[in-house]
């Protein structure tokens, strides 16, 4: 898809995780008509983080039109540390639970590694206690955190192989950017990553031929950054005001003067956040296919 005045290929995360959905809605029908039950996400919200709110109603309807069974578990913003982890010991220990994901932020008072890593590993839908996160580092299977994830199988979608080709990811966290440096140098590319203390950055994600942007910064990565014909991924999302007080969301990255001079990119929305969606479904089919030792027939997943 080619927008007007866009030189770019857009690369397309809604119909991208749409097909993918409906794969994964084949496959939950084809196990549950087998007679057996289906995959189940448990999410755990604490506190009133209004962007929250909204991911996880969209997580919670995005399992409802796949079939995957979904429970919503929601904490008050000054719910005790104690009552987060009981909830997630009790999950841990419901079968009919293959994914459990902890909706972050956590309010200041919450430690987030220790809510992490009290989820079981196997349960662990968004790839993040820190013994999936060493599978990631050694190479291992394991469940990915959903957002990188979905970054990796955009560019596979359209076509896009890492092996040999400089990576330039901006931002380091743990969610993010830290995870999707190891899958692109698992793909073979030659990784460099920024972060907020990285000296002349624009002339870094100049060298880039694939540019990752995570650094949560509104339209910082403008045309000039990108070297012509570079692969975009915009994984920042932002609600801004324009001067005339309407409101829309963008990116890390200025879309239109950028378009202008990628071979392809993410538009926001509907690049990377539908991709973290379908990915959190996948890892959830993926835990439950381990878990009932139940193998895998579509190559769509593999
Ligand atoms: P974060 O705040 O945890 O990390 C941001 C990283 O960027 C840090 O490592 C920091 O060092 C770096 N950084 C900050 N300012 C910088 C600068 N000026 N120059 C270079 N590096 C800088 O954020 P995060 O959780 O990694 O999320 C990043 C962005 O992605 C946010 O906009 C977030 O909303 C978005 N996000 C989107 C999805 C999705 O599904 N689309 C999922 C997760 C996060």
């Amino acid at each position: 898809m080619r927008e007007k005045n866009v030189s770019a290929q857009i690369l397309d995360g809604s119909a991208t995780a749409a097909a993918i959905r409906e794969d994964l809605a084949a496959q939950v029908k084809e196990l549950t008509a087998g007679g057996k039950r289906a995959p189940g996400l448990a999410v755990v919200l604490v506190g009133d983080d209004p962007a929250s709110h909204i991911y996880v109603k969209n997580k919670v309807n995005a399992c409802k039109k796949t079939g995957i069974q979904s429970w919503l578990f929601q904490f008050p913003a000054d719910a005790t540390p104690s009552a987060v982890l009981s909830k997630l010991h009790e999950l841990n220990e419901d079968n009919s639970v293959d994914g459990i994901l902890v909706q972050l932020p956590l309010p200041k008072h919450i430690d987030t590694e220790e809510v992490l890593e009290a989820i079981s590993p196997e349960k662990d839908a968004d790839g993040l206690h820190c013994l999936n996160v060493g599978l990631l580092a050694t190479g291992k299977a394991g469940p990915r955190p959903c957002t990188p994830l979905g970054v990796i199988r955009l560019l596979e979608r359209y076509g896009v192989d890492p092996n040999g080709q400089t990576a330039v990811v901006i931002g380091r966290s743990n969610l993010v950017g830290k995870p999707v440096a190891l899958m692109l140098l698992e793909k073979n590319a030659t990784v460099t990553m920024c972060h907020s203390k990285s000296k002349n950055l624009d002339q870094i994600a100049r060298g880039a031929d694939i540019l990752v942007v995570a650094a949560g910064r509104p339209q910082m990565v403008t045309a000039s950054w990108i070297k012509p014909g570079a692969v975009v991924i915009d994984v920042g999302i932002h609600r801004a005001t324009n001067d005339k007080g309407e409101s829309k969301i963008v990116g890390d990255v200025e879309f239109d003067g950028a378009a202008q001079v990628a071979s392809k990119i993410t538009p926001v929305p509907g690049g990377v956040g539908p991709m973290t969606i379908a990915m959190l479904l996948s890892n959830t089919v993926q835990n439950y296919r381990k878990r009932m030792n139940v193998r895998e027939t579509s190559p769509a997943l593999k």
